[in-house]
């Protein structure tokens, strides 16, 4: 069963993206018991779509896809992606596996590695093979500690190429080179969103997994203390996960975003600290804060420019962070 808060959000998505062109298609998605992978396979089998879904549940959870995976037109396949093979024919492949969450993959450097660059390349195989459209979540990451902000698509990226978190903005941004190159050799339709810190309901908040936002509010609700790293002056844009997942299905279904890089992000950029502060607003709660030192190669701002997938797309995310934050809170908190 899907939760009411989640289902409200659904039918929003249903309203802004034209689902039919998935009608009876065949859709890899890999990642699909992710976080936003989740989201994806809801919303596909929605619009009438057979989907294979991928995922080795390192990072992703069985309980989100749960709902779904007794359907005729489910098929869930726990395997590394890197190792998947398939003579099937797919119209889509959504390439969303990957380790995002910073403690995470700084403890799996080398598998968040071969997810990105191995893991690409079996897809890209895959798609240029079928024909297919492949849509690839990429990141803001690859901006690394960026010097503009709102940042442009334009801008090369500063990254440390051997620092903490290389094995994420190089493995993304080898991926993001890997596509380019199938597009100029082969022609494949690549389509790149580059995601910038997406939060909402199913985004997981524990132990390694857990990312700043949904960290703070299983703290608050808990009344433990809200660890903020450094001062909380760096900043985030936070995007509602309905925002995310229609920025990502309007680039899969507008033959304008063939073969190129788009952000799909909030531009409403606040601090960590701020955040911190509204969610123990929200929640009520009594947790103190407290500041803990922060991790190196930590990006002091992130902001993006959203002026192309507004070109693309004629669209851009607008579920503000004390709206967004009330539902996640809410979703949490059942
Ligand atoms: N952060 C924090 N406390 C935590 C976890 C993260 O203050 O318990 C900070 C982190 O240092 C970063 C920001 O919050 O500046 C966002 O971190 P997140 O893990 O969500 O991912 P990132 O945006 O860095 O990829």
């Amino acid at each position: 069963m899907i939760d009411t808060i989640i289902r409200k959000d659904l039918e929003n998505i249903k309203n802004t993206v034209k689902g039919d062109v998935f009608t009876d298609k065949k859709i890899l998605i890999t990642g699909g018991a992710g976080f936003i992978g989740s989201w994806i396979c809801d919303l596909m089998t929605e619009f009438g779509a057979q989907i294979i879904v991928v995922d080795d549940l390192s990072t992703g959870k069985i309980k989100n896809i749960e709902h779904l995976t007794k359907q005729a037109h489910v098929r869930f396949v726990q395997t590394d992606i890197c190792t998947f093979k398939s003579d099937e024919k797919f119209d889509y492949i959504i390439h969303l596996a990957g380790h995002a969450s910073p403690d995470e993959y700084q403890t799996h450097p080398i598998e968040t590695l071969q997810t990105s660059a191995v893991g690409t390349l079996v897809m890209a195989e895959l798609a240029r093979k079928n024909d297919a459209t492949l849509l690839f979540s990429s990141t803001s990451e690859t901006y690394g500690d960026t010097e503009i902000i709102p940042t442009p698509e334009t801008y090369w990226g500063n990254v440390n190429p051997i620092g903490p978190r290389s094995c994420y903005d190089e493995g993304k941004r080898f991926a993001e080179a890997l596509l380019m190159a199938y597009r100029k050799q082969y022609g494949l339709d690549v389509r790149i969103p580059r995601i910038f810190n997406s939060y909402g309901p199913r985004l997981r908040e524990d132990g390694l997994y857990g990312r700043a936002l949904s960290r703070f509010i299983a703290q608050a609700l808990a009344k433990q203390n809200i660890t903020v790293y450094g001062d909380g002056k760096q900043t985030r844009s936070f995007c509602y996960i309905a925002d995310t997942v229609t920025g990502l299905l309007l680039l899969a279904t507008n033959s304008e975003a063939i073969g190129e890089v788009v952000n799909v992000g909030n531009t409403q950029e606040v601090t960590i600290l701020e955040l911190a502060q509204k969610i123990k607003e929200i929640t009520k709660s009594e947790s103190p804060i407290t500041f803990y030192p922060l991790p190196k190669d930590d990006p002091k701002r992130r902001c993006p420019d959203t002026t192309k997938l507004e070109k693309i797309v004629c669209w851009k995310p607008t579920i503000e962070l004390q709206e967004g934050l009330q539902k996640t809170i809410k979703w949490f908190t059942k």
